[in-house]
């Protein structure tokens, strides 16, 4: 399976596919459809609708949620989920306090169609949004799914790549990925890969972006749970 350095940073998306999932039309790598489908089954046995908050997401959206916090436009949150002052901070601190929680554009596990976060549609309370905060999914709506998934995941060949604080991503309960594809498109994304791109395509800070990007690409890109 080799992928396009376009592919892998979301820049071009000819290598997925098109699935209805749930009531939605969803863009998925090839490779993935059939373990997607039987997760999503085999969750139905057990009494869960598991759906996709959120699955492809090409650069230029990456680069649009990115940038917004860049711009102080969203909110940057901290390690807790509280918002954080983004009028204090230097435009390093800001970098490193966004790549807690949102991945640089053109390093998202979110371009490669592998990973996906995912809930269950029928314990989300009537009028509630899904947040994607930690405790929805440790001791609220989505906990009895999210024990389900932990136990289970792993026999659709799927895993979470943010399971643990490494001190890197922030732990995400609901971002599962698909091992065996993932785990080649990140060997494929190399730190020069990654370069060219911002360098071709920039975002906001891009000039402190590219001097760290050593730091952040070991910090936040390959410092992921898993392989345990
Ligand atoms: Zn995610």
């Amino acid at each position: 399976m080799k992928m396009t350095p376009e592919q892998l940073s979301g820049v071009n998306s000819d290598h997925l596919t098109e699935i209805m999932f749930g009531q939605k039309a969803f863009l998925v790598h090839l490779q993935v459809v059939d373990d997607l489908l039987e997760l999503k089954h085999a969750a139905a046995q057990a009494g869960y609708n598991l759906n996709i908050a959120s699955g492809f997401r090409d650069f230029a959206r990456q680069k649009l949620i990115w940038n917004n916090k860049m711009a102080g436009d969203s909110v940057i949150l901290d390690s807790n989920s509280q918002p954080l002052d983004s009028q204090t901070l230097t435009t390093d601190e800001k970098i490193m306090a966004i790549l807690r929680w949102s991945a640089l554009p053109g390093a998202s596990r979110h371009h490669w169609g592998s990973d996906f976060d995912v809930f269950d549609r029928d314990s989300l309370p009537k009028e509630t949004q899904l947040q994607l905060e930690p405790w929805e999914y440790l001791s609220g709506h989505q906990a009895d799914f999210y024990l389900w998934l932990a136990g289970n995941l792993s026999k659709y060949g799927f895993f979470f790549p943010y399971q643990h604080d490494l001190g890197g991503v922030a732990p995400e309960p609901w971002h599962i990925s698909h091992k065996q594809v993932a785990s080649r498109c990140l060997q494929q994304l190399t730190l020069k890969h990654l370069q060219q791109r911002l360098s071709l395509s920039p975002v906001l800070g891009n000039e402190v972006v590219l001097e760290k990007l050593e730091t952040i690409y070991n910090q936040f890109i390959t410092n992921i749970s898993g392989d345990e």
